[in-house]
């Protein structure tokens, strides 16, 4: 397979360090608020991958953290912690809300398709491991404590900014932006491992370390959870596109300080889903959840259809209208779907080449759009249903956009319909109807016209004979 990695800046042939087992690391969701749709885009896309790596025959095990300490509202601990700010807005402890958000996010997952990460760890489940890195990096000379906080020390590092070829200062802007200077910092792009002294002194969760009563900085969880789980050599690490700075940043520095080698060899980053007017923000108030989709009539398939689309490196636009377009796709692909039979032998031979297409769309780079395009190929190919079907179900193992089983409930819905509106006492008055027309009795078929047309019946004649239905 074919990966764009961030950090070369090109197109790879993956290669995980071990072929037995790909390791993977994707960053959880802050859990604050409810996932917007964007967050659900980044997660969708990594759903794929993963299933992408499963179908090119590779085991994966795949880790995400939960973020329910430390993120600051910026990284400069110029902004308050999120998820104090999600406890204060709805008079909840931080940890009820940690509960509550996480559920939820697990549920919209669900909604989506997107399988559970085989490991999911709380950040605040590894404090001892926080402040194990925290201690080495010190005792390499590669962190350092002042006034009262434990800093990263950016100065020791052969290479900071390795995602981007960008100046230096043009990012070093949008991280001071707004922000008093840290006159802790030797750097200006040195980052906390571990406070004690913030600014917000109601932090209400809090553990001793031996700095003092504190706690960790929000880089250092995904470092540690990862190293907790997946050990010292990483095959992939994914995240939105807002994260590779200075979130991987950070990462990748005290990971690699603390290791004393390379670290994780494929970032894989998805570029951000926005409105027309935008950027989608959680912290902007009003923002698109999967739940207000379902309650406006979506079906969540439908976005999951419209993620797939485009590809993953490509900024995505969210509009109804687009939605719409998604929708009419989805229960169009559906339909014809159902109208396949369950019918005829599978020919391997057929059902091998669409797969091969199928293969070589996720290998070039995780061309889902090309992957949906397939889907059609399937659908028009000469082959026997029972081949047509077999290929659905397979593709579905990553598109998981329920091809079959919408199919198959579209199909008894439809025979549902048929059943609740058949009537054998008309079906017969229609039948003597088009008998008497035949016979010439013309009077007789008038007379069951009228009283057909008395119980609210129309009768329709077409070519292929009478029709009738409820006027
Ligand atoms: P958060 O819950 O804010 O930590 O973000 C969860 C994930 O969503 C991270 O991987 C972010 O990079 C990603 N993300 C945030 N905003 C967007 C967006 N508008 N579109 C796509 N992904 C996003
Ligand atoms: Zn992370």
């Amino acid at each position: 397979m074919y990966l764009y990695n961030s950090l070369t800046h090109k197109k790879e042939l993956f290669v995980p360090n071990n072929p037995d087992m790909v390791k993977m690391y994707t960053c959880g969701p802050t859990v604050y608020h409810y996932a917007h749709i964007g967050n659900l885009r980044t997660y969708i896309m990594e759903d794929v991958l993963e299933k992408a790596l499963r179908y090119a025959g590779y085991n994966v095990k795949r880790v995400m953290n939960i973020t329910d300490v430390g993120h600051l509202a910026s990284d400069a601990d110029s902004g308050e912690d999120k998820m104090l700010k999600g406890a204060k807005r709805e008079n909840k402890s931080v940890m009820e809300i940690a509960k509550y958000y996480t559920d939820a996010f697990f549920a919209d997952c669900e909604k989506l398709n997107i399988k559970k990460p085989d490991v999911v760890e709380p950040a605040t489940g590894c404090i001892d491991e926080y402040i194990h890195m925290v201690q080495t990096l010190i005792a390499k000379g590669s962190a350092y404590v002042a006034g009262g906080n434990v800093y990263f020390d950016t100065s020791t590092l052969n290479q900071y900014y390795v995602f981007n070829d960008h100046d230096e200062e043009d990012l070093a802007i949008g991280v001071r932006e707004g922000v008093e200077e840290d006159t802790n910092k030797k750097n200006k792009n040195d980052f906390v491992l571990w406070f004690t002294k913030s600014k917000f002194e109601d932090q209400a969760l809090k553990w001793d370390s031996p700095w003092g009563v504190g706690y960790p900085g929000w880089h250092i969880e995904c470092s540690c959870i990862s190293m907790k789980h997946l050990g010292e050599n990483l095959d992939i690490h994914a995240g939105g596109i807002d994260n590779a700075f200075p979130h991987h940043t950070n990462e990748i520095a005290q990971s690699e300080s603390f290791l004393g080698h390379k670290w994780c060899n494929y970032w894989f980053h998805v570029h951000h889903l926005n409105t027309d007017t935008g950027k989608m923000s959680k912290s902007k108030g009003e923002f698109l959840t999967v739940s207000l989709l379902e309650n406006k009539g979506y079906d969540p398939m439908a976005y999951r259809l419209f993620c797939l689309q485009s590809h993953y490196r490509r900024n995505l636009v969210f509009s109804w209208e687009n939605l719409d377009n998604a929708v009419v796709a989805y229960d169009k692909l559906i339909a014809k779907i159902a109208a396949l039979k369950d019918e005829g032998e599978v020919d391997a031979a057929a059902l091998d080449a669409l797969k091969e297409r199928f293969l070589t769309a996720l290998n070039g780079d995780l061309n889902t759009s090309l992957a949906v395009t397939a889907v059609y190929d399937v659908l028009k190919a000469k082959c026997s249903d029972a081949t047509k079907l077999a290929a659905l179900a397979d593709f579905d193992r990553v598109l998981s956009l329920n091809l079959l089983p919408a199919a198959q409930k579209l199909k008894e819905k439809e025979a549902a319909e048929a059943a609740a509106s058949a009537d054998p006492e008309i079906d017969a008055l229609v039948m003597q109807r088009t008998e008497a027309k035949k016979a010439k009795n013309f009077q007789e078929a008038d007379r069951i016209r009228d009283e057909l047309k008395a119980r609210g019946i129309e009768i329709i004649d077409t070519p292929q004979g009478t029709k009738w239905r409820k006027a």
